[in-house]
């Protein structure tokens, strides 16, 4: 017979969703309320004010769309991109290949800047890219390369296509209450990110903001934007914060409360205590797998403190490695993606998931399941290391 579902206890050091805190899980069971209810609408210009603090934005048009960080990047495209328009299209990595699946379904010509995996978006391509194609429009990048693990120069970025008068589409999901996001400062256009990575709620909602100039541009469109779910001038009737809030969609009520509650967490730590503790946590993980002697796969100037991509030792078996974690240790940690499938891991330090106990748990573990497949590593090391930082 079906019963209930009552999931394993994991520890997620992957790539997202990460660890939800007791406290956010506590929010999302809370009573539902109408989507309409005055008390609901308070709520939603809290998660507005908040959003705008972990964006560092004065942006109106900020919110989160009912959907997860994927339907954030295709609101970006399909509001700010018209056919036949050319846009410089940043690829170092899976989700700059999923930007360019965007431009071309809304009937739009990419140009593809490509840098290798593990590397971050090279400035000077792209600025060679703006003088070959002096009509882009849009320049699109991802600040925090989930695959590989490598973080880009984007307030460099946005002011590459601020000075040749394009907009930019930035995607932030892993970095949004990770590392330094500056929305303002850096002048980004259209920036959206996810819930399930650094700011630890649940999967399933994606914040989004919208500089004047990318507003203007969307209000100038002369057709319609092809998503009726996604189009952003009827998603303002309802998050536009007049005060006649108009039905577009239902909100997903209790979601919501979810990520008020781990917005609050975020302004409640603040943003440079957050980052600092990304950082850390991190130092302390490397130090670990450096004297394990495992190697890290990313330059340490360009490493995400909030994943961290870490070489496969040789004739080790990845998915043994990953299978034995996850069934011993209930620990996920995640696999290589694209050029990198098979050589690297990727272990996540995300929001709530990252402290010292997660860092000393994986060195632990993974430590011991590499010394029972035989793998040649230096044993006993690791955690001592770990501690050795967080001393510091
Ligand atoms: C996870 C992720 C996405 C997609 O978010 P979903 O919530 O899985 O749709 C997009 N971009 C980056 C950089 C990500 O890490």
């Amino acid at each position: 017979m079906t019963s209930s579902f009552y999931p394993p206890l994991r520890t997620l050091m992957g790539p997202g969703p990460s660890d939800v805190s007791p406290r956010v899980l506590g929010a999302l069971a809370r009573p539902t309320i109408g989507h309409l209810d005055p008390r609901f609408v308070d709520l939603m210009d809290q998660i507005k004010e908040l959003l705008q603090y972990a964006f560092q934005t004065r942006n109106e048009l900020t919110l989160p769309v009912s959907a997860p960080g994927s339907a954030g990047m295709e609101a970006c495209f399909v509001n700010l991109v018209s056919p036949g328009d050319t846009v410089i299209v940043c690829q170092n990595g899976v989700f700059g290949g999923r930007m360019k699946e965007n431009v071309e379904r809304c009937g739009a010509r990419a140009v593809m800047v490509e840098d290798a995996w593990g590397e971050p978006v090279s400035l000077d391509k792209v600025a060679s890219a703006f003088e070959q194609h002096p009509q882009a429009s849009l320049l699109a990048f991802v600040h925090a390369e989930t695959s590989t693990g490598v973080r880009s120069d984007a307030a460099a970025l946005c002011a590459l296509a601020t000075n040749h008068g394009a907009l930019s589409i930035v995607d932030t999901v892993t970095s949004l209450g990770g590392i330094e996001l500056l929305v303002d400062a850096w002048g980004a256009d259209a920036v959206y990110s996810g819930t399930q990575k650094c700011l630890s709620c649940i999967p399933g909602l994606s914040p989004v903001t919208f500089s004047p100039r990318a507003v203007e541009r969307i209000r100038a469109r002369s057709h319609k934007v092809q998503s009726w779910f996604l189009d952003m001038q009827l998603v303002m009737g309802y998050w536009g914060g007049s005060t006649k809030r108009s039905y577009h969609h239902t909100a997903p009520v209790n979601n919501l409360y979810a990520l008020h509650e781990s917005l609050l967490m975020l302004k409640e730590e603040g943003l440079e205590a957050a980052h600092a503790r990304h950082r850390h946590n991190h130092e302390a993980l490397v130090a670990g797998l450096e004297a394990m002697g495992l190697a890290m796969a990313v330059a340490a100037e360009h490493r995400l403190p909030q994943l961290n991509s870490v070489l496969i030792p040789e004739g080790v078996d990845d998915a043994a490695v990953r299978a034995a974690l996850l069934e011993d240790y209930d620990l996920e940690i995640g696999a290589g993606l694209g050029a990198l499938a098979g050589r690297t891991w990727r272990i996540g330090l995300m929001g709530f998931a990252s402290n010292e106990r997660n860092v000393l748990y994986c060195l632990g573990a993974l430590e011991a399941v590499l010394a029972s497949q035989g793998a040649r590593i230096n044993a006993g090391k690791a955690v001592h290391a770990a501690q050795a930082v967080f001393k510091r």
